[in-house]
């Protein structure tokens, strides 16, 4: 293995071969994306389509209806920039340092000599983005040892990682301790087998007066290692220039927060995902800030001229922890199209904050409440799984007026499922809201296919959501 994110010689090697890695190819597909023109024709992205490889061209397809183009095209390019960064950083004497979905990835951003790669955002890319999707680096992972209930959402990028000639980090930041074991231990496996420094921003299980104040501690604990190990140090004028520009992205989130609450939804349902790719690769960067403004201003229009893509909004619906990413088309525009609006889900619950610019101190404690607020770190890492879980669902189901929550299930995630009963159950008594609990994994296709998803949310909305809605009209005229 070399080091860096450098390509390695794969001369011997089929492109599309086994020994080919994740982040090559999604790197190599990019460069294609990049160079696509910002305003495309339906002859144009057909004929694109139509040279690349099937699943790859799914995965483009959904992204690049008419209705979605415009902005799919701004939040791809953004993609692609930060691939390229990737690539690029150890040309440029950057160290690659591998960062969780749950870490705020401009403060790596906002030193000279570093640059964040996320490893689930890298795993989604792929399942969305590559032929063969991520069964083959999940399985190389296994392959090497790795257990079956290894959760997808990172097993995919390590199992590349491990099994493939792909990058490797030259450090790991580790934000899951204390909110996902199986996080946590499979990116210490990591650490250990290349011989990499980790770095635990560790959080209390503490909600009160006393668990922030601790965990800001361990934050600037973590910083001030991160300065140790790049040699440089992390001035109030580098951390300004991220923070300022994290501000605006999420000032802009709370913007599209507040368009959610009108009906029908007027935010396209594929935004869930795009904000949060957008926040876990990219926040602090010029990019970021681009690829928010161009969500609030397509969805401001739709809401303006009224327009949905069904003949009505049916359902609204908040999906209350991951989705599913192996078929967009036919989770997230299918539900578009039967009239049943994706709001958001539990990773778009990240509470974005303007952050105090004032000093080094004030910027420091903001990034550490963001990480504190991050999703999964929120929630499953919180004093009590269910019950903060639980309070952020509330919060953003009666803000937004949902009908009906849906838990995707996901295969890996034991943490969430050992709750979810009881998060079902306290959403309908608190607020009369009912959850499905499906069962599949988000990022892999063969665990539940998509079509029984489909029937799944379609029967629950139909023989669930609906009649409970006539019901309550029912009630409030007899009152
Ligand atoms: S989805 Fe579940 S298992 Fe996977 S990283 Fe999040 S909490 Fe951990």
């Amino acid at each position: 293995m070399g080091v860096g994110l450098e390509l390695h010689e794969k001369s011997e090697v089929n492109a599309f071969g086994p020994k080919f890695g994740l982040f090559d190819r999604v790197s190599t597909l990019f460069e294609l994306v990049e160079k696509l023109p910002d305003e495309m024709s339906d002859a144009e992205v057909e004929g694109v389509l139509a040279v690349i490889p099937k699943e790859t061209s799914k995965g483009l397809s959904a992204m690049l209806i008419p209705r979605l183009r415009d902005v799919s095209l701004i939040f791809l390019k953004t993609i692609g920039k930060w691939l390229r960064d990737a690539k690029n950083a150890p040309l440029e004497g950057k160290k690659s340092v591998l960062v969780p979905f749950c870490f705020p990835p401009e403060i790596v951003q906002a030193f000279d000599s570093a640059f964040p790669v996320t490893s689930e955002v890298l795993s989604t890319i792929g399942v969305i983005a590559l032929e063969g999707q991520g069964e083959r680096y999940f399985n190389m992972a296994l392959g090497l040892g790795l257990p079956d209930h290894i959760c997808s959402a990172n097993a995919v990028e390590i199992g590349s990682m491990l099994g493939s000639d792909d990058f490797q980090p030259q450090a790991i930041i580790s934000a899951a301790v204390g909110s996902c074991d199986i996080n946590s231990k499979t990116h210490e496996m990591v650490s250990n087998y290349y011989g990499i420094p980790q770095f635990i921003l560790e959080k209390p299980v503490d909600d009160t007066e006393r668990g922030h104040p601790l965990y800001k501690k361990n934050f600037r604990r973590l910083v001030g290692q991160l300065e140790e190990f790049f040699d440089e140090e992390l001035t109030e004028e580098k951390l300004r220039r991220v923070v300022e520009k994290a501000n605006k992205a999420s000032e802009l989130m709370l913007e599209l927060w507040d368009i959610h609450s009108a009906v029908p939804h007027p935010v396209p349902n594929l935004f869930a995902l795009f904000t949060y790719g957008t926040r876990f690769a990219m926040w602090g960067t010029d990019e970021a800030i681009t690829t928010m403004q161009a969500m609030v201003d397509t969805s401001k229009k739709r809401l303006k001229n009224g327009d949905y893509p069904a003949e009505k909004e049916v359902a609204r619906c908040i999906l209350s922890y991951t989705s599913y990413y192996f078929d967009l088309a036919n989770l997230f525009n299918w539900m578009e199209e039967q009239g049943y609006s994706y709001i958001g889900d539990g990773l778009d619950l990240l509470w974005p904050t303007v952050i105090d610019t004032t000093d080094r101190d004030t910027m420091l404690d903001g990034l550490a409440m963001q990480a504190w607020n991050m999703p999964m770190t929120r929630q499953v890492g919180g004093h009590s799984m269910s019950m903060c879980w639980l309070e952020d669902l509330i919060h953003v189901a009666k803000m937004w007026s949902a009908d009906c929550a849906i838990y995707s299930g996901h295969h890996s995630c034991k943490q969430t499922w050992s709750v979810s009963n009881i998060v079902r159950a306290e959403l309908m008594n608190r607020i009369n809201v009912p959850m499905l609990n499906l069962q599949g994994d988000s990022w892999l296709k063969r665990t539940t296919p998509i079509s029984v998803i489909q029937k799944e949310i379609d029967e629950f909305i139909k023989n669930v959501v609906l009649p409970k809605r006539v019901g309550k009209k029912k009630v409030r005229k007899r009152a």
